[in-house]
């Protein structure tokens, strides 16, 4: 059924385009977008939908984030600050959720940042067991970089006051060399995969692709169309898939398959909306939890240089082996030591004045400072970096790289520079939302007030081009996404405000009021559209 769209604002994101108030839906993909007259007249029996003013933007684009673990995470107590905003809150928190958790799965908190937390510590294993005695509860940081584990936790994972720190990860010990609780990067992860999968399987058959399910909705009521999962594994992998077989996937999903993983997942377009066409690797740690791999050490705890995963050889046999197969390789590089090793590998293996056909990302490049943006730039590599970062996690950037906070994600510069950055959330590890994103990305507005890089403000079209043309880009979609334009997917979102009208600071309260996928509402607030 044809179906015209009018009486809105289009804001198109198309490069030369005229004025437009009406847009043409065909099978699924835009077939006119101009003023609606014209476009009425090419379909004259068409169904109208009248906006009432307001406004259309393309279908937002999330260039990474990890949608299984929005849906697992979605369950958990939420320890987030301000809404817990002490030790005690938290203990509360993991005490109710002990209350609904079935026997056998750990109860499950997350969210927490030390450096919000009023006591400005992590909680410790002895917190832990007074909220909950005799079994097994994890709090997960908000990095996903670190978590905190009770005594029965730690007793299961088979961790002990006298085991030296793992291969690249970290525990935390009490004066007395005893572990704390807290426990940081590999361990923490390969505790976090367990816990996911062991809980999937416990849900029984069809639960995990009603965890897909529910972090679909979630981000298709944020405007979000499509979204690369940054962390796809063989049974997450098997979950899209049979979300996608039934219908039920809210989003297009480009996943970034595990390295290690990618033996067991099939590689290709699977479907309109579901592709394993990308590998992703970690390079070293988090920003939040100042385990980034950098040059100097941190002046907060746990102190040190972070951690580097490979070595420079390592990493280039993996890249050379992956580029030779076909992949995009995306690698999740925060400090500078560690974004440095991932160019070096990158320009091993890029033919010189070849620039980088399979668009090979940097995740995230939180201190790529003005040097390694340059060499980025001059590879052709694509930044996959979250502004939303910087009001949930900046003031904590800020005690951890003092004089330096002010080049950390810096969008204009890079921009510039002439490097793609594609705007993501990192989600579950801050909100998915992608307007706070953008207020993000032109303000740089700390949670405490702070202004972070002040020169590295953008203004509101660039930044909600990270989310749309941009991400596109960096998942090579741009000729089906990322634009309204006659011919591409018809994948967009209806705002009750214009984003680059309001004043920045009112964006993250702009309306959804429906989200429509291949011209089919997959969010909506009434009954915009028909068919939902
Ligand atoms: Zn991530």
């Amino acid at each position: 059924m044809d179906l015209v769209v009018q009486d809105a604002v289009f804001v198109t994101m198309a490069e030369d385009a005229g004025p437009a108030d009406g847009m043409l839906i065909r099978d699924g993909r835009i077939a006119e977008i101009g003023p609606a007259e014209a476009v009425r007249a090419a379909a004259p029996g068409a169904a109208v939908v009248r906006l009432g003013g307001a406004t259309v933007i393309p279908g937002l684009i999330d260039a990474h984030c990890h949608v299984a673990d929005v849906g697992y995470l979605a369950a958990a107590a939420d320890c987030s600050q301000p809404a817990a905003p002490d030790i005690a809150a938290i203990q509360a928190r993991l005490r109710d959720a002990a209350d609904r958790t079935p026997e056998g799965s750990w109860v499950t908190g997350g969210g927490y940042a030390e450096y919000k937390l009023r006591e400005a510590r992590h909680p410790t294993r002895a917190e832990l067991d007074q909220a909950v005695p005799g079994r097994p509860a994890v709090l997960y940081h908000t990095s996903l970089h670190a978590c905190v584990l009770n005594t029965a936790a730690l007793r299961e994972a088979g961790f002990a006051d006298r085991q030296p720190d793992p291969p690249g990860g970290a525990f935390g010990r009490d004066s007395q060399g005893r572990l704390d609780g807290v426990v940081y990067e590999a361990p923490m992860f390969a505790l976090f995969a367990r816990n996911l999968h062991r809980d999937i399987a416990r849900m029984g058959a069809g639960a995990d692709g009603g965890l897909i399910q529910a972090a679909g909705q979630r981000l298709a009521a944020f405007g979000l169309t499509a979204a690369c999962d940054a962390d796809m594994r063989r049974d997450t992998f098997a979950a899209f898939a049979e979300a996608d077989a039934g219908g039920r996937l809210s989003q297009r999903i480009y996943g970034l398959v595990v390295h290690d993983q990618i033996g067991a997942v099939r590689q290709g377009r699977h479907s309109g909306q579901l592709a394993t066409e990308a590998v992703k690797i970690w390079a070293d740690g988090g920003m939040s939890s100042r385990t980034a791999a950098i040059h100097g050490t941190y002046p907060v705890p746990p102190h040190g240089s972070g951690i580097l995963y490979f070595e420079g050889d390592e990493l280039t046999a993996m890249v050379r082996d992956l580029d030779a197969r076909g992949f995009q390789v995306c690698i999740h590089a925060q400090g500078d030591r560690a974004i440095e090793t991932v160019l070096d590998a990158y320009a091993a293996v890029l033919t010189p004045g070849a620039g980088n056909p399979r668009r090979h990302r940097i995740e995230h490049g939180g201190a790529m400072y003005p040097p390694l943006a340059a060499r980025a730039a001059a590879l052709g590599i694509v930044v996959a970096s979250q502004p939303g970062f910087l009001s949930a996690l900046g003031d904590g950037f800020a005690a951890a790289f003092g004089d330096r906070s002010d080049q950390l994600y810096s969008f204009a510069s890079w921009q510039r520079a002439g490097i793609t950055v594609a705007g993501s959330s990192d989600a579950p590890v801050i909100t998915a939302d992608p307007l706070i994103g953008i207020r993000d990305a032109i303000l740089r507005r700390t949670g405490d007030g702070r202004l972070l890089g002040p020169a590295e403000r953008l203004p509101a079209r660039d930044a909600l081009a990270l989310y749309t043309t941009q991400a596109a880009f960096a998942c090579h979609r741009e000729n089906e996404i990322g634009s309204l334009e006659p011919g591409k997917l018809a994948d967009f979102v209806v705002l009750d405000k214009n984003p680059l009208e309001v004043e920045p600071e009112q964006i993250p309260g702009i309306g959804v009021l429906a989200t429509v996928l291949g011209g089919v509402p997959v969010h909506q607030a009434g009954d915009i559209f028909p068919g939902g």
